[in-house]
């Protein structure tokens, strides 16, 4: 069975799309610790970063480098990364914009338009 985030990528369940390219993905997580917190995913369904080919491993490093630069640029604030993955086997890389607010596993209450302002200053 496909993981949640393949569905996002194929387009079956909706996202606040940020990026995408030929090996790599990334939305905005639904329950952000700040916000601005993306998720950046490789096309290729596999569990663990580490169990990623060098290929797909750098593909997408290059796409966490690149938003997250991004990400400094427009909200002029430090761009945190986090790896976790106990909840969607599908290897990802958090990117937070940081706050001093910032707490690990916090969820804030954004509305829809929230989310779509945000995706549209951060969107690539
Ligand atoms: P983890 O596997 O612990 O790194 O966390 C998975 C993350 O995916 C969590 O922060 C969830 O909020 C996020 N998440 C799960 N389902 C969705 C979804 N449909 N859209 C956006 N983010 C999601």
């Amino acid at each position: 069975m496909s993981s949640i985030f393949t569905k996002i990528i194929k387009g079956e369940i909706p996202c606040y799309k940020i990026y995408e390219d030929d090996k790599t993905f990334a939305f905005l997580d639904i329950n952000p610790e700040t916000k601005g917190h993306t998720l950046v995913v490789p096309k290729n369904e596999v569990d663990k970063i580490y169990e990623l080919d060098d290929e797909d491993y750098e593909a997408l490093m290059r796409t966490v480098k690149k938003l997250s630069k991004n990400m400094e640029k427009v909200l002029g604030r430090r761009t945190l990364w986090k790896v976790i993955g106990t909840d969607v086997p599908h290897a990802h890389v958090h990117l937070l914009p940081y706050d001093e607010t910032w707490e690990h596993g916090r969820n804030l209450k954004l509305t829809e338009e929230e989310f779509e302002e945000i995706r549209q200053k951060l969107a690539l």
